[in-house]
């Protein structure tokens, strides 16, 4: 398609002066806009052309450039401007003008995704394997009660935006290049809001505290996240809601560590109780577990008490408890109780049977003095 000649479009001598071109601008514009020519596809094209025309007569280089050397220097051909007009910024030039006559920046509709909001929350071991509803509040942007979300006053509704067809982006030719850029006319929503409304000035958004009930099902885990969709921030003019994520962080606990679905817990015996055997009281998160000692139990042994752990979050076989003993040196001893001990001791010493460890480690210590080479 030729295109024409933009002095012509604007209507205006080879000579006009830039006050002149920007007045003619201003009525062409305001007559052709397209929000003023609803259905009417003429007009449009007709806006399009007026304001590629006034872009170029509006700017001292490309006019220049268009005057020498027509469309060809404008498109980047032979002679067209290139560095010169890289750093130029087109919304300027158009913003400007644009928004003296619609009323600027103020509004702007189309719809954009809402933000996600992370919410942190600290639960305890005992909240995450039972599970829990539990009641947050988030502060976020809720769509207006007034425009429903749309950012346009009662009884109007935002248009798309003509120049970019509802996209928010348009093509700008920059010397050899052509680039993407924010389209100046909607600033990129898309949308244009000719009244906004009172309430939120045309964001179709409001400030809000919000409350939520969360339910946290069993299970869970430090960084785990729980996802509630549509419950981040509103959408800018009616657009979606962005999601909500919920950072679960456990709390310690004083008796448990938490590794995966398993519970690990450490208990105090007597080395009579290890040496003899018995019965230990362990605490589980759903009351006692009596847990059977064997005679002969070492220091540091685990006892796995079988689905005492956590629940699986996604239903599978619960996790252990895995019960550590430790034995625990007597102190505060009477003169009797230490007598009683040193009987016990030589007792022992008759024979080497009792302590298979320490025979065991003399035997290496000894190995290792022998095969020293000095
Ligand atoms: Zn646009
Ligand atoms: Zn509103």
């Amino acid at each position: 398609m030729k295109k024409r000649d933009y002095y012509e479009l604007l209507g205006v001598s080879r000579n006009a002066s830039e006050e002149e071109i920007k007045k003619t601008y201003r009525r062409l514009a305001m007559k052709h806009h397209p929000d003023r020519n609803a259905d009417d596809k003429t007009a449009e094209e007709q806006f399009k052309q007026i304001k590629e025309a006034y872009e170029v007569l509006s700017d001292g280089k490309k006019r220049a450039a268009y005057d020498q050397f027509g469309h060809a220097g404008i498109d980047g051909g032979a002679g067209g401007f290139g560095a010169g007009a890289a750093g130029m910024n087109f919304s300027d030039i158009f913003g400007d003008i644009f928004g003296d006559i619609f009323g600027g920046r103020g509004g702007g509709g189309g719809s954009h995704r809402g933000a996600d909001l992370q919410y942190n929350l600290e639960i305890s071991l005992e909240d995450a394997v039972f599970g829990k509803s539990t009641e947050i509040h988030i502060p976020t942007l809720v769509a207006c009660d007034e425009c429903h979300g749309s950012g346009a006053k009662a009884g109007t509704s935002p248009v798309t935006c003509t120049d970019c067809g509802g996209y928010g982006q348009v093509r700008m030719q920059q010397g050899f290049f052509t680039v993407q850029q924010t389209c100046p006319t909607c600033y990129g929503k898309g949308r244009i809001i000719k009244s906004p409304c009172s309430s939120c000035h045309g964001r179709g958004r409001t400030k809000q505290n919000k409350k939520l009930s969360v339910k946290i099902p069993k299970g869970v885990d430090s960084g785990d996240r729980i996802r509630l969709t549509g419950e981040g921030e509103a959408g800018e003019s009616g657009g979606m809601s962005g999601d909500l994520y919920i950072q679960i962080q456990m709390l310690p606990h004083p008796l448990f560590e938490r590794d995966g679905k398993n519970l690990y817990c450490e208990a105090p015996i007597s080395f009579v109780a290890a040496a003899l055997g018995g019965e230990l009281e362990v605490p589980a998160l759903n009351g006692r577990v009596k847990l059977k000692i064997p005679e002969e139990t070492q220091t540091g042994k685990v006892f796995r008490i079988k689905g005492m752990g956590v629940p699986s979050v996604r239903g599978g076989e619960a996790g252990d408890l895995m019960c550590k003993v430790q034995i625990e040196t007597p102190i505060n001893l009477t003169a009797k109780q230490k007598e009683l001990l040193n009987q016990f001791e030589k007792s022992l010493s008759v024979n080497n049977k009792h302590n298979p460890k320490t025979n065991t480690w003399f035997n290496k210590v000894k190995k290792f003095f022998e095969e020293m080479k000095f």
